[in-house]
């Protein structure tokens, strides 16, 4: 049986005061993080200090991205230990706006994904499509690469920590959402794809759906037999929806 996981993507956003304000309102609305697990992932400089305002509400923190290296001559990089050493128990990577931006290729997502395992800290490795890809008929081609470039670097072991996030780029801060039928779609055979590999594991990986995820969509997605939660972008800097989608969460349970 897999919990829900309802992660906050709060990208480069906020300050010290909106943070403080957002982790207040968010710790104090939860009603039942017990059943679902709820994770915010801020920007670096803010990991400390929002750790500290989560510290015993259950909530968890996350980075949204860390560097291959352990350690030496990588200036502005972040490295798994130092997310660790501020509390963090996820981190994000291979993000669609870092794939294009930063040109990440999937074998560096890989190594980032590494990086997070060695640490003990759980990778949300993200994939997706983009729409000129969906339209080509390509979405499962995609899928199958970003996907097997973490299983040839690390094997199927690595996804007995990872967690995974289907993000479909053309979802992501357009307000158009996938379907549920569509999310679905590509969840289950995320999960074929790894249970090629190992049933158990493939049985036991949450796989998140992110991409316009509201209040008033998440019910539908969460009732899909393979989706296990969701990566909230938009919606986790506004207290009142990402409170609605972690109850969302909560009644599928
Ligand atoms: C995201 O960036 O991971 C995301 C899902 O964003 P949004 O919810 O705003 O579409």
């Amino acid at each position: 049986m897999r919990n829900y996981l309802v992660a906050g993507n709060w990208k480069m956003n906020g300050d010290s005061a909106a943070n403080s304000a957002l982790c207040r309102e968010i710790v104090g609305g939860l009603s039942r993080a017990d059943s679902v697990g709820i994770l915010v992932c801020p920007p670096f400089p803010y990991l400390e200090s929002t750790g500290a305002k989560l510290e015993g509400s259950g909530v968890t923190l996350g980075a949204q991205d860390v560097s291959e290296h352990r350690s030496g001559a990588y200036t502005g990089e972040v490295s798994a230990g130092m997310l660790k050493d501020m509390g963090c128990e996820y981190v994000i990577v291979g993000h669609s706006e870092r794939r294009a931006l930063m040109h990440e290729t999937s074998e560096a997502v890989a190594a980032k994904v590494a990086a997070a395992l060695r640490e003990d800290i759980k990778p949300i490795l993200c994939v997706g499509e983009t729409l000129g890809e969906r339209d080509a008929g390509k979405t499962e081609r995609v899928i199958a690469a970003q996907v097997g470039a973490v299983l040839d670097a690390l094997g199927i072991e690595a996804f007995s920590s990872a967690v995974v996030a289907y993000e479909p780029v053309w979802a992501i801060g357009t307000g158009q959402t996938a379907s549920p039928e569509q999310a679905q779609k590509v969840h289950k055979y995320i999960r074929e794809l790894l249970a090629q590999r190992s049933r158990d594991i493939a049985e036991g990986v949450q796989i998140l759906y992110g991409g316009s995820v509201k209040g008033n969509n998440a019910s539908g997605l969460f009732a899909m037999p393979d989706i296990d939660g969701g990566l909230i972008g938009g919606a986790s800097l506004d207290a009142a929806e990402f409170l609605a989608i972690a109850e969302a969460a909560a009644s599928n349970s």
